[in-house]
C-alpha cells in the first residue's frame, strides 16, 4: 500500500468485511496527496455507492456548500470517510475496525495538517471520545501529531436545519479561518483528550 494507487487498488479489491459483497463500488475518496485539510465523513451513502465518489449526494451538496462559505475549494481538499462501502443496515463497529488500516494509510499519506471529523461516528472512531456533539463540535484536538477539528456531520444540519444549520456554517468558517493562506495550521487544541 506504498503509493495513492495500489491503496486505492486495495479499497477496491477489500473483502475484509461482509460489506464487499453489498457494494457497487467502494468509495476510496478524492482529492489532493498530501493536501493540508482532509474532511472524514461516516460512510457512503447510496449515491456514493452507485458512483465511487465521495460527498456527491445531499450531505455532499452541503458540504461543498460550507466549504464554499468558508473560502476552501473543495478541490484543494482530500474527502473521504471512515467506512469506504456503503453500509445498507447501519455502521457497525467491526465495519470501522477492517476499514481503519486504510484510514491510517490515507492519513500517512496525505499528511494533512487539519482533519475535520464529521459527526459522532468519526470522532468516536478516530478519537475515541464518546461525548455528545453539543460539547465537542468546534473544537480541535491532537492526537498522535495530527490536528483534529469536530463538527457536525451534513446530514444533521438537513435533518434539523433549525437546531445545527447556523453552527455547523460557523464551524466551517472557523475551519476557513485556520485553512487561510498563510495562517497557521496548528490551531491551539481546545480540548483535551481523555
Ligand atoms: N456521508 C458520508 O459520511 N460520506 C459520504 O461519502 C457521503 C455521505
Amino acid at each position: 500500500m506504498g503509493t495513492k494507487a495500489e491503496l486505492e487498488t486495495a479499497v477496491r479489491n477489500c473483502r475484509a468485511c461482509e460489506l464487499h459483497a453489498t457494494r457497487k463500488n467502494a468509495v476510496f475518496g478524492e482529492g489532493p496527496v498530501p493536501a493540508r485539510l482532509m474532511i472524514l465523513g461516516e460512510a457512503p451513502g447510496r449515491t456514493e455507492d452507485e458512483t465511487g465518489r465521495p460527498f456527491i449526494g445531499r450531505s455532499g451538496k452541503l458540504l461543498t456548500k460550507l466549504l464554499d462559505g468558508a473560502g476552501i475549494p473543495r478541490n484543494d481538499v482530500f474527502i473521504t470517510s471512515v467506512l469506504k462501502c456503503f453500509p445498507p443496515n447501519g455502521i457497525k463497529e467491526s465495519y470501522i475496525e477492517s476499514c481503519r488500516p486504510f484510514l491510517n494509510e490515507q492519513l500517512r499519506q496525505v499528511k494533512p495538517s487539519l482533519v475535520v471529523l464529521l459527526g459522532r461516528t468519526s470522532v468516536k472512531a478516530v478519537l475515541g471520545l464518546k461525548d455528545g456533539m453539543s460539547s465537542l463540535h468546534g473544537m480541535t484536538f491532537e492526537k498522535e501529531g495530527v490536528n483534529f477539528f469536530v463538527t457536525y456531520h451534513p446530514s444533521a444540519a438537513i435533518r434539523f436545519p433549525w437546531k445545527y444549520g447556523k453552527t455547523i456554517e460557523q464551524d466551517f468558517k472557523k475551519i476557513g479561518e485556520i485553512f487561510s493562506p498563510g495562517a497557521d495550521m496548528n490551531p491551539p487544541v481546545s480540548g483535551g483528550m481523555k
